[in-house]
């Protein structure tokens, strides 16, 4: 691969985990107004009971619900990030061939630094490693 071809796949990569983050952004936002609109139901509903055992069950019946739903949300976002820093770099062609080392993040600078992969130092760039050149 030459350094031109990384650095476009590089920047596809980029534009894809803006795409990501956007999106998620938008699934978190609209969770919590979810969320702020559900809530009042849920204490009126806690508070407005008459009797005493059927309020006590009802607010731990919303803690139960909303604690849930809090820890499925959080797992599902922790799972889907996961599998996004797993699978995008696969999907550009942004793995090292000889280890499977995502070339993102620090991997990034070493090949960019060097020419190979920061982590088995199998040779990736074509164009003989090092920093690109710069204009006088
Ligand atoms: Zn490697």
């Amino acid at each position: 691969m030459t350094r031109d071809e990384f650095n476009n796949r590089f920047r596809a990569y980029k534009r894809q985990w803006l795409r990501i983050e956007t999106d998620g952004l938008i699934v978190v936002a609209l969770f919590t107004l979810a969320a702020f609109l559900l809530f009042p139901h849920l204490v009126h509903l806690c508070f407005e009971e008459p009797h005493r055992q059927e309020r006590e069950r009802f607010a731990a019946l919303a803690s139960a619900t909303l604690g849930a739903t809090l820890a499925a949300f959080g797992a599902l976002m922790l799972v889907l990030v996961w599998w996004c820093r797993r699978c995008t770099p696969r999907s550009f062609g942004l793995l090292c061939p000889s280890c499977g080392a995502p070339l993102t993040g620090t991997n990034r600078k070493a090949l960019l630094n060097t020419g190979e992969c920061g982590r088995c130092h199998g040779r990736i760039l074509d164009d003989g490693g090092g920093p690109p050149p710069r204009a006088l």
